[in-house]
């Protein structure tokens, strides 16, 4: 009635000629929808649609436009509409694409108060996959909680180990409680010292280097026995067969344990293990530079599968 001029109609398919029923979001966009599709996606919209309709001679605060009732809703235009688009048949309308974090958590948060869990559950689908997740895993942590999801709470927990002990600031860390942050800090420092039992009992790398042979290379030494050009270190750490490593492999050693405190996942290694190579490669040893590359990366595949052991051993306290 009298605020009418101000609302302007939603793009197709909400400007349908045939709809029953107004949607205006909170930005006086009007979309033009039918009760049926939205009461078969959420029992929320077919209680709604069920309440007695008002007709014009009894109602006064109830507008009417164009001969449907008008019902306004909270969210805005940009996130009635994909929640929209999702409730339709995708013979009418697509699904849309979620590419913005904002977006997606305002969408979600939607799908959750009109109790539409299926379409929350393909929001996150559409979330939580390798590649947004090994980039976005903090963001979509946020997003998990705010949404109560426990699954994807977790998995994202899992990929954040990616990230620093003390991640940089993020715009969806607002979303997260102190609790929930606690719980993150903690698993994340829980796989930090559980990869260090590692350092503490080296069992698992003297089955499979017990003597200098199986790498000669980690001791400065060729596979004929003599020495090569790498210095070696005075100390007996890290040694197969008794023997003093070479200085560069037990550098590579001590800076990937301090690594993996703050970041406890297989990248990590893969990192340190690239890095040392490049290091030996510099060097210009002649012997290591040809043996160490394939040696180390054997290596780091052992070490890789050990730490994912311990770390998968952990688990992260996040319930709801
Ligand atoms: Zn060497």
């Amino acid at each position: 009635m009298s605020d009418s001029q101000d609302s302007s109609y939603a793009s197709p398919p909400f400007d349908h000629e045939k709809a029953d029923v107004i949607l205006r979001s909170s930005d006086n966009v009007d979309f033009r929808v039918f009760k049926l599709f939205l009461s078969l996606a959420s029992p929320f919209f077919e209680t709604l649609f069920d309440l007695p309709q008002p007709s014009e001679e009894m109602s006064t605060d109830v507008e009417i436009k164009d001969g449907l009732p008008v019902i306004p809703v909270s969210e805005d235009g940009k996130t009635l509409e994909p929640l929209l688009r999702f409730c339709y048949p995708c013979t009418l309308a697509d699904d849309p694409p979620l590419d913005d974090f904002r977006d997606v958590i305002n969408v979600l948060e939607a799908a959750k108060k009109y109790s539409l869990d299926a379409i929350a559950r393909t929001i996150c689908k559409s979330l939580f996959l390798p590649k947004i997740l090994e980039r976005d895993s903090l963001r979509c942590f946020a997003i998990a909680c705010r949404a109560r999801m426990q699954d994807e709470c977790i998995l994202a927990a899992k990929y954040s180990l990616r990230e620093p002990l003390i991640p940089t600031w993020f715009e969806e860390i607002e979303l997260i409680t102190c609790t929930e942050l606690l719980s993150l800090l903690t698993y994340h420092k829980k796989c930090g010292d559980a990869v260090q039992a590692l350092k503490a009992d080296f069992s698992w790398f003297t089955a499979a280097y017990p003597q200098w042979t199986a790498a000669p290379w980690m001791v400065a030494m060729e596979s004929n026995g003599n020495n090569c050009a790498c210095a070696r270190s005075t100390s007996k750490r890290f040694t197969p067969g008794g023997y003093t490593s070479a200085q560069w492999w037990e550098a590579f050693m001590d800076s990937t344990f301090l690594d993996l405190r703050d970041r406890p996942c297989v990248e990590t290694i893969r990192e340190n293990v690239e890095k040392a190579i490049q290091a030996v490669r510099q060097r210009n040893c002649r012997y290591c530079s040809a043996a160490a590359p394939g040696g180390m990366r054997d290596f780091g595949a052992l070490f890789i599968n050990k730490a994912e052991e311990l770390i998968a051993k952990v688990e992260p306290d996040l319930k709801f």
